[in-house]
C-alpha cells in the first residue's frame, strides 16, 4: 500500500539521514522531530491561549480534538494497469460557526497529525477573520510530482468519491493547498455533482472562474499577505521606501505576495526555493522573475540577482521575512539566526514554538499564519457567496472586501494582544477561541 504502512520506514530513514547531515545526536534529532510535530505546536499553542482566556474545561476538551477524522484507502488503476492503493484524510475539526472549510493537499510526507493540524488552524483562522465557517483539512499520501494527469484525476475522483457524504457546500467545503490547484478542485466538483445530479459548484472553492470560481481567488493569500506587512510598518513606524523584504517559496503564496508588495514599493531583495535561491539589495525584478521561472521551470538562472544558499538567505538581514513555503523551516536550530524585524507567516506552520519563544526574546513582530495567510480563505468564503448567489463580483469589488476584512483583523488581533499582554500569536489563538467558544456555548451540547 503506498502510504500508511511506509511511514515508520521512511522516519526511521529521516532520521538516520538527519543524524548523519546534522552531526546532532539520536536524541536532539527525536527532540527536534517532537518540535516539529504539527499538531503538538498547535495543541500547546492552544493550551496557553485556552489558559490566559481562562476557558471553561468543558468546552477546552471540545475544542481541542477534531470532531471528525475520517481515513480512506483509495484504489487507482496506475497507466501501466497496475492498481495502487493510496491513503487519504479529511479532518473536520469544528463546524461551530458554519460548514467546515479547508485545503486538500498531496504530498509524500502527509500524515495524520499534520492534516489534524492544519484542520484546527483553520478553525482559528476563520474565526479570526470573522467568516462563518469552521475549519477541515484533508491530505492524501502520494508523490504527485511522478503520477500522471491520468492518475492525478482517478486518484482525485475516488477520492471524492469516498468523502462523498461528509462535503458539501452546508457541510464541509474544500480547496486547493500544496500541489493542488484549481484542476484538482474541478475534478472534485465535477464528481460531487455527478452523483449529486444537479449543479452544485459551491462544493470547493479556488475553482477556475469559468467554473464559478471568484475573480482575485488566485492572489488572495499574497494579498492578504501584503496588507497586513502595510498595517505592521504603520504599527511600527517603518515606511515602505527601503522596506527590504527576503521570501522563502515561490509558488501560489510566495509569488504573489512578492509581486504584490514589489507593486507597492516594497524592495524584494531575496528569494529562496527548495533547489536555490536569489539575492539583490538594490532589489529584484519580481515581474521578470515570474516570466523567467514560467520558462525555466526554476528561479535559478535568472541574470538579474545573485544565487545563494537558501537556508542562509533567510537568515539575512531585512525588515520583513516571508515564509511561504512549508511547516517547520524556522526551529531552535536556525530562530537565533534570523536578522528580521518583522516575520510575516505566509505558509502555514512555519514557527516551532521552541522558536517563537527565541524570536519573542529577539523581539521580532510576528504575524502569525492565522492572520498572515488568512486572505486565501477570506476570498475563498467570497466565492461560496458568489456561487450560493449566482452572481459575480468584479475583482475590483472581490479585493476591497479583502483587504477591508485584512486590516481589520490585523488591528484586532494587536489591540488583543496589547490588552491581554501576550504576544500577536497567542492573542489570534485568543481572539479565535473566545469566538469559538462563544457559538458553542450558544448552541449547546446536543443530547
Ligand atoms: P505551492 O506548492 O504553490 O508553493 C510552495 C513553493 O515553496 C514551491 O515553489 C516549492 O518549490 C517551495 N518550497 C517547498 N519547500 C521549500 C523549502 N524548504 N524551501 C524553499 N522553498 C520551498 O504552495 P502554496 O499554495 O504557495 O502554499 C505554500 C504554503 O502556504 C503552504 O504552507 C500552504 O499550506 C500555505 N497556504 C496556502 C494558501 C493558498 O491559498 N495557496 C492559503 C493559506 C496558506
Amino acid at each position: 500500500m503506498a502510504g500508511e504502512s511506509l511511514i515508520p520506514v521512511r522516519e526511521k530513514r529521516k532520521l538516520d539521514m538527519a543524524v548523519a547531515q546534522t552531526g546532532l545526536t539520536l536524541e536532539q534529532e527525536l527532540a527536534l522531530e517532537r518540535e516539529k510535530n504539527p499538531w503538538e505546536a498547535q495543541a500547546a499553542r492552544f493550551d496557553l491561549a485556552a489558559h490566559k482566556l481562562n476557558l471553561d474545561p468543558g468546552i477546552w476538551k471540545v475544542l481541542r480534538y477534531p470532531t471528525r477524522e475520517i481515513i480512506v484507502h483509495i484504489p487507482v488503476q496506475m497507466d501501466d494497469g497496475t492498481i495502487e492503493v493510496f491513503t487519504g484524510y479529511r479532518v473536520q475539526h469544528s463546524m461551530s460557526r458554519g460548514p467546515a472549510k479547508g485545503g486538500i493537499r498531496y504530498a509524500p510526507d502527509v500524515s495524520l497529525d499534520e492534516v489534524r493540524a492544519l484542520a484546527s488552524w483553520m478553525t482559528w483562522k476563520c474565526a479570526v477573520v470573522n467568516i462563518p465557517f469552521g475549519g477541515a483539512k484533508g491530505g492524501v499520501i502520494c508523490d504527485p510530482k511522478n503520477m500522471s494527469q491520468g492518475e492525478l484525476e482517478r486518484m482525485t475522483r475516488r477520492f471524492t468519491a469516498e468523502l462523498i457524504e461528509f462535503i458539501g457546500p452546508e457541510k464541509d467545503i474544500p480547496a486547493p493547498d500544496m500541489n493542488t490547484n484549481e484542476q484538482t478542485m474541478a475534478w472534485i466538483m465535477d464528481t460531487y455533482l455527478m452523483h449529486m445530479r444537479q449543479t452544485v459548484n459551491a462544493v470547493v472553492t479556488g475553482k477556475p472562474v469559468s467554473l464559478g470560481g471568484s475573480r482575485g481567488r488566485r492572489e488572495a493569500t499574497g494579498r492578504g499577505i501584503s496588507v497586513c506587512c502595510d498595517e505592521a510598518l504603520k504599527h511600527l513606524g517603518l515606511t515602505i521606501e527601503g522596506c527590504r523584504v527576503i521570501v522563502q517559496g515561490f509558488g501560489n503564496v510566495g509569488s504573489n505576495a512578492a509581486n504584490l508588495l514589489y507593486r507597492k514599493g516594497y524592495t524584494i531583495v531575496g528569494i529562496a526555493e527548495y533547489d536555490g535561491a536569489l539575492f539583490n539589495e538594490d532589489g529584484i525584478d519580481i515581474p521578470g522573475l515570474i516570466e523567467h521561472r514560467a520558462k525555466a521551470g526554476t528561479i535559478n538562472g535568472f541574470a538579474k540577482a545573485d544565487g545563494c544558499d537558501p537556508d542562509e538567505l533567510i537568515t539575512r538581514e531585512c525588515e520583513i521575512l516571508i515564509p511561504a513555503a512549508t511547516e517547520n523551516v524556522i526551529t531552535s536550530l536556525n530562530a537565533a539566526d534570523l536578522h528580521c524585524r518583522i516575520l510575516c507567516e505566509g505558509a502555514n506552520g512555519p514557527t516551532t514554538t521552541v522558536a517563537d519563544d527565541i524570536l519573542e526574546a529577539k523581539g521580532v513582530f510576528v504575524i502569525p499564519d492565522i492572520l498572515a495567510n488568512a486572505g486565501g480563505v477570506t476570498a475563498s468564503y467570497f466565492e461560496w457567496v458568489q456561487d450560493r448567489m449566482g452572481y459575480f463580483w468584479t475583482e475590483l469589488e472581490v479585493n476591497q472586501r479583502l483587504d477591508a476584512i485584512m486590516s481589520q483583523s490585523f488591528q484586532d488581533v494587536v489591540a488583543y494582544g496589547e490588552t491581554h499582554k501576550v504576544n500577536n500569536r497567542i492573542a489570534a489563538y485568543m481572539l479565535a477561541i473566545d469566538r469559538v467558544a462563544y457559538t458553542t456555548k450558544q448552541r449547546g451540547m446536543y443530547a
